[in-house]
């Protein structure tokens, strides 16, 4: 059965992608596609935040009011306690990070809150990103062999509830021995030093609690469930999973650094120890599609045979999804049967995603359906999280422009590809199409547009 996302429009024929909520004052369900439940996951914390300040501001009137206001101290002290659980995401995931380079992991970075980026850098020797909404962290860190596996991934789950306990130790002589069970504090002035405490014993409870998390990073293990499982099982797939992530995050970085050979030989040396690692094999061709697209082509097609039914859904589409791109990237008549097929079948399944919807844009404009390409290609665009992404999107709405004559428009569209990328290789199929559409425009002894197309 079809879903569609009631934010985005987007549909899908995979169960249980979509996320299906119901609004019970209204009695009306909601469904929405994974982006758009994350966005709306990142409001919806932000929103929590602003009771900070609500609380802050009625606590104070309250007191001011009617000088020392049980109710008001209790939203002051509120407010500390909200304000504390901000404060203890840091420290728990520096230890976890902490942790995990102590014991020889590689660790790519520590992000800590959702949203848009507000600072990115180093910090203490580790890439740290600071994002908008701070409600949330985690540690990106893999470790570079099978040595003491399961002692090491008990150490790294354990190590973020440790820097909690710590700090509840560290704050107790600040609360004073006759003050421990005395809860009328609350009622009759500040209590930071408690406000704290109780801010790290809960999200020392709340992480050691085994359980899935719904971040808007996805659902997550929560520290408990995963020192468990380092306690009690021995998996040897996941084992493998965990150690040939290590490759396939170098090579995304690396990628993303625009360093290709780089990324290229964390594939290769992945490739040496997990062969038959489908990530690893996809970036692989992925990385030979700007040298080598036929070749990218042939190792798409060949993954595409090896899929099994039990492979995961999404897996398959970026298979369907690729090998469209390199067909669209050969830029050949007769493999665009094949492109529209494949990017059709990818569309229908995991439509909500900018790449997806680029490339079925880009397939449909070759075809020359123009009217349904332009919604994709806008839609893929603004949502792209990359520079990248968008520029190709650009690209293909700057052919599509030229093919319905509208030349000012797709001029403009190839200035934003070109100012991101001089070498762009759309640029030269942008040029030839917008070329056709002046060729069109001109009339016969051609007076009007002088712009040639070389002069751009
Ligand atoms: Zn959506
Ligand atoms: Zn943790």
């Amino acid at each position: 059965m079809e879903s569609i996302c009631d934010q985005c429009g987007a549909s899908t024929n995979l169960p249980d992608v979509f996320i299906t909520k119901r609004l019970s004052f209204r009695r009306r369900k909601k469904t929405q596609c994974p982006d758009c439940h994350q966005k709306a996951q990142i409001s919806g914390e932000f929103k929590n935040l602003l009771w900070i300040p609500a609380n802050l501001i009625f606590g104070l009137l309250l007191v001011d009011l009617f000088e020392n206001a049980a109710a008001g101290w209790l939203l002051l002290n509120l407010a500390l306690f909200q304000v504390s659980l901000l404060l203890t995401i840091f420290p728990h995931e520096m230890c976890h990070a902490l942790a995990a380079r102590w014991m020889g992991y590689r660790v790519f970075r520590i992000l800590i809150g959702y949203g848009k980026s507000l600072y990115s850098g180093k910090l203490f020797g580790f890439r740290f990103d600071l994002n908008s909404v701070p409600c949330g962290g985690m540690v990106i860190a893999c470790p570079v062999d099978g040595g003491n596996f399961r002692l090491k991934s008990f150490l790294f789950a354990a190590s973020g509830p440790f820097a909690n306990l710590l700090l509840c130790v560290l704050v107790i002589p600040f609360i004073g021995a006759e003050n421990y069970w005395n809860w009328g504090e609350f009622t009759t002035g500040p209590v930071p030093a408690k406000a704290f405490l109780l801010a790290n014993l809960f999200v020392l409870l709340v992480n050691l609690w085994p359980m899935k998390v719904p971040t808007p990073f996805g659902d997550m293990d929560s520290d408990g469930r995963r020192i468990l499982e380092a306690i009690f099982t021995n998996n040897i797939v996941r084992k493998r999973e965990i150690l040939a992530t290590r490759y396939i995050v170098e090579a995304a970085e690396a990628a993303e650094a625009k360093k290709a050979v780089l990324a290229m030989e964390w594939v290769n040396q992945g490739l040496e120890k997990f062969p038959e690692e489908f990530h690893l094999l996809n970036w692989k061709a992925v990385l030979m599609l700007d040298k080598d697209p036929e070749k990218a082509r042939e190792s798409f097609l060949h993954l595409h045979e090896q899929l099994k039914d039990s492979d995961p859904p999404l897996q398959k589409c970026f298979i369907y999804n690729n090998i469209a791109y390199a067909n669209y990237r050969l830029d050949r008549a007769d493999l665009l049967d094949e492109a529209d097929r494949y990017s059709e079948q990818a569309i229908s399944l995991i439509g909500w995603l900018a790449p997806i919807r680029s490339t079925r844009g880009s397939i449909l404009t070759e075809l020359g359906r123009i009217e349904e390409a332009l919604p994709l290609l806008q839609s893929a665009m603004n949502s792209s999280e990359t520079s990248d992404g968008k520029v190709s999107s650009a690209g293909s709405l700057c052919i599509a422009e030229a093919k319905r004559g509208n030349i000012e428009l797709s001029r403009q569209y190839y200035q934003f590809v070109e100012n991101h990328d001089s070498d762009h290789f759309m640029l030269k199929r942008c040029r030839r199409e917008l070329a056709k559409a002046e060729a069109k425009r001109e009339p016969a002894g051609g007076e009007q547009e002088q712009r040639a197309i070389t002069s751009m």
